[in-house]
């Protein structure tokens, strides 16, 4: 397990617990375990206890300490989100088949959700770590190709097939994972019910809601129609924007419910200088291995894909790649030695512009009075 402060550990855990059962104002259990089970990457939860990689080391850095807490805030919410509050598919469970459901961007991705939530409001992250966490997790979803072609339904119907973050390899251009949509469609969510409320209502509510009427008194999963019917009930007002957002790959307005927390958000395309190739690589030995190729870029276009290894460029060493690709300009070109599928050959490819958009969230310099209550509140001041 290794060495660290095992007091403030625990005290750490204990806030953490509390503030994620109140979330939904009520605890089911008698005891509940959190099973360490030692180094690695994984968990899974239980109905009143959670397996879970832990490593007291991970406890020596800011960031190391942070993933470890969202990650037992993850599991933990989980005895609520997807062990009681469920979809109807997923429990009782038949285990000779798949249990295929369209709402594991609500199972999974408002437990990450509710996992930031959990540990900001247990003052174990600052206002900036929990701003910074939704614009990570927008950046990996926008930045993947994926966003184009999959939605947050499909992404979760097919998760049998695609796995949990989508597919790898070449496929994971046709992919995204409900663990980075899921949690910013949780927070657009949030701000909306919040902003036509008046801040009287969240997305504590719809799930207190679910907890209690599908888990307490009907004792059974909800429907998707019930689900959406649950939220826009404790809207008071059609939520169509944000289920069409997660049924479909349409661009998806940040500003505006971003906006309704007081936050802006920057979706500016920035040009890259330098020409755009679309590869990633890793060293190998004098070569470098294609590790990824970006859909659509120059470099999928000229025939590149992973696994390919680049012996030279304009005939010197590969590692000179990063220099020349620095020095060219969108339209110029660049010529590859390859060997690709046991192939030796030379390609030219015709270099792009490659954009960005970073969405920093900052806050809106001159918030109302309502936006300046809902973003207080939801930091939990
Ligand atoms: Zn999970």
């Amino acid at each position: 397990m290794g060495e660290f402060d095992r007091v403030t550990f625990m005290n750490d855990l204990k806030k953490i617990v509390e503030e994620a059962s109140r979330i939904i104002g009520d605890i089911p259990y008698q005891h509940y375990t959190f099973i360490a089970i030692g180094p690695g990457g994984g968990g899974i939860e239980h109905l009143n206890s959670t397996s879970i990689s832990f490593s007291g080391k991970q406890m020596d850095t800011r960031a190391g300490k942070l993933k470890m807490y969202n990650f037992l805030a993850h599991e933990y919410f989980h005895h609520y989100n997807v062990k009681r509050i469920r979809p109807i598919e997923l429990g009782p469970f038949n285990y000779d088949r798949e249990n295929k459901t369209k709402m594991l961007w609500v199972s999974e991705g408002f437990t990450v959700y509710y996992e930031y939530l959990a540990v900001k409001r247990a003052g174990l992250m600052t206002d900036e770590e929990l701003i910074n966490a939704f614009q990570k997790e927008i950046q990996t979803y926008e930045n993947k190709p994926g966003h184009l072609f999959q939605s947050a339904t499909q992404s979760s119907y097919e998760t049998w097939s695609d796995g949990p973050f989508g597919r790898t390899g070449d496929e994971v251009n046709k992919t995204i994972s409900y663990y980075n949509k899921g949690p910013v469609l949780g927070a657009m969510l949030d701000f909306n019910i919040r902003h036509v409320t008046q801040n009287k209502k969240s997305l504590d509510d719809v799930m207190r809601f679910l907890y209690q009427e599908y888990y307490q008194k009907k004792q059974r999963g909800f429907t998707e129609d019930e689900f959406r019917k649950t939220c826009e009930k404790m809207a008071g007002t059609s939520l169509k924007e944000i289920f069409d957002y997660a049924s479909t790959t349409r661009q998806i307005n940040y500003p505006k419910y971003f906006g309704y927390a007081g936050l802006a958000i920057d979706t500016i395309t920035k040009a890259i200088p330098g020409g755009w190739l679309g590869i990633n690589t890793s060293t190998k030995g004098d070569s470098l291995l294609i590790s990824n190729v970006e859909y659509e870029s120059p470099a999928w276009k000229a025939g590149l894909r992973s696994k390919a290894a680049i012996m030279s460029v304009e005939g010197q060493r590969p590692a000179t790649l990063t220099a020349i690709l620095k020095e060219r300009k969108a339209g110029e070109t660049v010529t590859l030695q390859v060997i690709q599928a046991g192939q030796s050959k030379e390609l030219t490819v015709t270099l792009g512009q490659k954009g960005t958009k970073d969405f920093t969230i900052s806050r809106l310099p001159q918030a109302s009075p309502l936006q300046k209550e809902i973003l207080a509140s939801w930091l939990g001041h």
